[in-house]
Formats: C-alpha cells, structure tokens, sequence
C-alpha cells in the first residue's frame, strides 16, 4: 500500500472512533497508552525524565502529550496544537418531547455553526459523557458513552408543504431541527427515555445517573471518493484530521533535543473560552510544570519558551469549484496542493513572515508542497486556536491547515495527497 493510502485508512478508522469531542480524546488516550506513554494526574506531584513519554487529559475532552527532550528544560518546545471538537447538537436537560400520536423527539441545542441543513435525515445516533452518583458529591463518577447503532433522524419537511424549499429555507434551531427517537411510548416512562437508555447501556441504576453530556452524531463512516480516491469525505475532519496528524508525527519522529508537545484543546468552535480551551492557562501551566519537574526554575522557563515554536493546525477553505470567486484572487489552496499556510493582515491568525518562512523551510525539508490561504478582502473569515493561544504565552507560531470543503457540514471532504503530505511535514517539525 502507498503512504497516502496508509495515512488515509489510519485517519478513517480513527474519525469513526472519534464520534465526540470526548471521544476524540479517548482515541488518542488509548493509543498513547498502547504506545507506552505515561498518564500524569495533575493533582499529583510530577516525576519527569528526558526522554520520558508523557500525557494528561483536561475536562476527558482535551489531551496534551509530550516527550520530555533530552536538553530539557533549556532547549524549548515543539507544539502542535488542534482541537477536538466539531459543530454538532447537545441533547438539553428533560430533553423528551411527546408529540401527537406518541411520538417521541427530543429537545437539542447548537454547539457551534453547523451547516443546518445537512443534518437532515441522516441515521444518528448519541455520544458524550455521563456523570454517576458516587459517595464523594464534589467527585462523581465519569463514564463515557457511545450508542454504536441509529437511534434518530431529524425528518425533512416534504417538498409538498414547502414548494419554494429550494429557493432558500430559513431553518429554526428549536422548531426544524429536533431529531426523532422513538414511536408509541404512552407509559409513565415517557420522560426518561434517555435515562433509561443510558442506564441500559451503561448497566447502571437509573437513579445513579446525574447529568450528560450528550450530542448528536451521524453514524455514516468515513470513506474515499473520487475516480482514483483522491478525496476522503466524513464527518469531523475539522480538527480531527490535523488531530490525527500531530498524534502520528508525535508517534513517528524521534528526536529528542527539545521537547516535543501535542495539545489537543476542546471547545474551540464555541470561541475557546473553558477550562480545557485554548483561551484556558492550561497550556502555560502544562509548559511551566514540564519546566520545574526537569529542574528549570521561572528564569528556565522563559528561556525556554524563547526558543518554541507552535504549529496551530486547523483546517482551511480550499477553493470551491462551484464558488471559485468566494476566494482570494491569488492565494486560493488547491485540494492535493499541500499544507495552507493561513495569513490575515489584521492577525485572526499568528502567522507572520518569519512563522510562514519557518513552515515553509519544514515543508521543503519534508518534500512537501505548500500553499497560503488568505482571505478575499471583502469576507471577514473565521478565527482559530493561534492567536488565542499568544494572548497566553509569548510564542514564535504558524497557522496552518488541511484545505477542505464544506467547513461545519455535517460530512466535510479533504485530500487523502494532503493527509499524507501534513503528517510528513509535522514530522519533519518535530524532527528538524
Ligand atoms: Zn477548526
């Protein structure tokens, strides 16, 4: 099998396990573990070696993992950086609805900006985090949770109730957009479907179940299109594919003279602003601790932090051939042309010139073409992880992505060329 096509089944099969923020995080758990890494408690005084392989998780939704360098703490840190969330629905508190005829939909809210209308009749199904009654109120017990079969759809309204649908259709989150889960429940029971259903799942007493975090997930897998599979489509390449990225450039590169740092951060599609977000200290407090567990003091840390460089990876817009004028006239990335460099004048992004060069140098190392996305100048454009990240700690960064198509639909598609080009290059980061 050709690299690509190598890089290309690793990213499917793991964006069909990451069906959830939390479940991105534990995909990327499990395969630290398996890799021999290290799981430090952040409640505990930390033991670091260099050379020693490393990762905590924040909030069971954000991960960050390290390989201590060998000249560390002096030496700086590599990062890559990437979040974990994608736009979906939340299932609300009391969530069951009965309506007429004893059917059962339930009530959700936005997370993010999906595209609406891609939802729409889809095999769905429920993923997240419920939380259990333990003897310790302030610590209760986590468990995740993932219904690997249908269990909704959210109905389209016949085109014969609304004959101008394909002229534009203004959608309700709160009328158009509840999905269906069950017929004929006319017991007293009615009111916990949900419950029961997790109680079921998780072999658990009803009464034991606290709270969820629950979301809305399409079951459809990830899969290869185009005459010769040029294009992976799924749900969630919005960060997962440059998850996926940075986990295997981590995995795959060995050197160790600085510190090599994967942060995985939640939340970003609701602007960053938790505990596990990038707007949190929970990166600084990450770098700082790694600093003192190696000896470094305050002075140590600054050093350090002198001599890092981030890569914030996330995804871009490649240039639509339907909408080829919706792009910047010179700067517009080519799905199959490599990594997209993201520039903004009025700095959404953290890339300069010097960030830029320094990316661009990895690329050329790594044999791997790049490419810029800047905005058109009459459309605003959106906004990552980087330049929240500098408001936190002072660092050299680039911003960077996967060109994609169809950003926050329900099903996104990239270049399986691309995948393959992004890992090379993160290696080579982490590498050079
Ligand atoms: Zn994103």
């Amino acid at each position: 099998m050709e690299m690509t096509d190598i890089h290309a089944e690793s990213l499917m099969r793991f964006l069909d396990r990451s069906v959830v923020n939390f479940y991105a995080t534990d995909t990327v758990r499990k395969k630290l573990d398996e890799e021999g890494f290290t799981r430090l408690d952040p409640r505990e005084n930390w033991c670091i070696e260099p050379g020693g392989r490393y990762y905590m998780t924040k909030n069971d939704s954000a991960i960050f993992a390290f390989v201590a360098g060998d000249d560390a703490p002096d030496s700086g840190f590599k990062i890559i950086s990437a979040h974990s969330d994608s736009p979906c629905f939340r299932i609300k508190p009391n969530c069951e609805m009965i309506t007429e005829g004893s059917v059962v939909k339930l009530n959700t809210e936005v997370y993010g900006g999906p595209i609406l209308y891609t939802w729409f009749d889809r095999p769905l199904s429920l993923a997240g985090r419920v939380i259990l009654r333990s003897d310790d109120p302030l610590n209760p017990v986590r468990r995740l949770v993932k219904f690997d079969r249908p269990l909704l759809t959210i109905p389209h309204l016949a085109i014969h109730f609304n004959r101008a649908v394909n002229d534009g259709n203004p959608l309700s989150k709160q009328k158009d957009m509840l999905p269906v889960i069950a017929l004929g429940h006319t017991d007293a029971d009615d009111r916990h479907i949900i419950l029961s259903l997790l109680a079921e799942e998780l072999d658990v007493n009803k009464d034991d179940i606290l709270d969820y975090d629950l979301s809305l997930y399409d079951t459809t897998p990830a899969c290869r299109t185009g005459l010769h599979g040029e294009f992976i489509t799924s749900g969630r390449l919005d960060d997962l594919s440059m998850v996926h990225a940075a986990m295997t450039a981590l995995l795959d590169s060995d050197n160790m003279s600085m510190t090599r740092v994967m942060a995985i951060f939640d939340n970003e599609e609701t602007g960053s602003g938790t505990k596990q977000g990038a707007a949190s200290p929970v990166l600084e407090h990450l770098l700082r601790r790694i600093t003192t567990a190696l000896g470094g003091d305050e002075e140590a840390y600054f050093r350090s932090i002198s001599k890092s460089f981030m890569v914030s990876a996330d995804n871009a817009h490649a240039l639509h051939p339907n909408y080829p004028e919706k792009q910047d006239p010179t700067n517009h990335p080519i799905p199959g042309n490599g990594p997209a460099i993201k520039i903004n004048a009025n700095c959404k992004y953290m890339t300069d010139a010097d960030s830029a060069a320094v990316f661009r140098s990895i690329c050329e190392r790594a044999g791997v073409p790049f490419q810029y996305f800047v905005n058109h100048s009459d459309v605003a454009g959106g906004s990552t992880l980087g330049n929240i990240l500098t408001s936190q700690i002072d660092l050299r960064g680039v911003d960077m992505g996967a060109a994609i198509w169809a950003m926050h639909s329900v099903r996104e598609t990239a270049s399986a060329a691309d995948h393959s080009f992004i890992i090379r290059a993160f290696t080579e980061f982490y590498n050079c």
